[in-house]
């Protein structure tokens, strides 16, 4: 198992970003899917360090190898950082994006424009048996506007307006988002981790 990470998710599109990043070693991404008996670790934390910490270290532990989670969100400065940890589940626990845009709308209906401030959060942990952890993070500023614009992307995309573009986070196509959502900030600074852990080079 020393040539393998696994990427505590089961989310495939996810696992690509990961797989993209470790594609010029030797070294094969897993996922949870490889692994459906492996334990599904609660978000017990209270930030998204502590959580993307402890799926990242369950796993390790259990597989005895290297492990990489994240836990991110969206953070807003006009709701005290709401949703914050809880933006999957923010509107109930069966995670509905749709819910959960109507919730935030809601709540924000009499914040004026300039209180509008936010970001995405993205939190990373790599964890190897017997080693410390090691984590970082990534973020993306935007405003939350008042009503959806955009198909593209998931969660609270097409409530998010990214200033620079003149788009919400859901009208800028994948290839777009990849290059400056705070989950792609994450992963750089991951890259620059792992070249001194792995010795990996400076190419892209
Ligand atoms: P998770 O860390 O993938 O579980 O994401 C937690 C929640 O944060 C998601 O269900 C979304 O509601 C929100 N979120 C995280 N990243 C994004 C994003 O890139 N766009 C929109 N919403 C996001």
């Amino acid at each position: 198992m020393e040539n393998q990470v696994i990427i505590a998710t089961k989310n495939s599109g996810k696992a690509k970003e990961f797989e993209k990043m470790f594609s010029e070693y030797n070294i094969k991404v897993k996922t949870l899917l490889d692994f459906p008996e492996a334990i599904d670790v609660e978000e017990t934390g209270s930030t998204f360090e502590e959580n993307a910490i402890l799926k990242a270290e369950t796993i390790s532990k259990q597989y005895n190898i290297m492990a990489i989670a994240d836990d991110s969100g969206l953070v807003i400065d006009a709701l005290d950082g709401r949703p914050g940890i809880f933006s999957a589940r923010y509107a109930g626990e069966e995670k509905n994006d749709e819910a959960n845009i109507e919730k935030v709308l809601k709540e924000m209906e009499h914040i004026p424009a300039e209180d509008r401030t936010a970001r995405f959060y993205c939190a990373l942990a790599l964890a190897k048996p017997d080693e410390k952890t090691i984590t970082v993070s990534g973020t993306c500023e935007g405003n939350i506007i008042n009503e959806r614009k955009g198909n593209n992307g998931f969660g609270y995309d097409p409530i998010f307006f990214i200033k620079d573009k003149g788009l919400t986070m859901a009208e800028l196509p994948s290839s777009e988002k990849n290059l400056i959502s705070h989950r792609a900030k994450a992963l750089q600074k991951l890259r620059v981790v792992l070249k001194d852990i792995l010795d990996i080079g400076d190419e892209q």
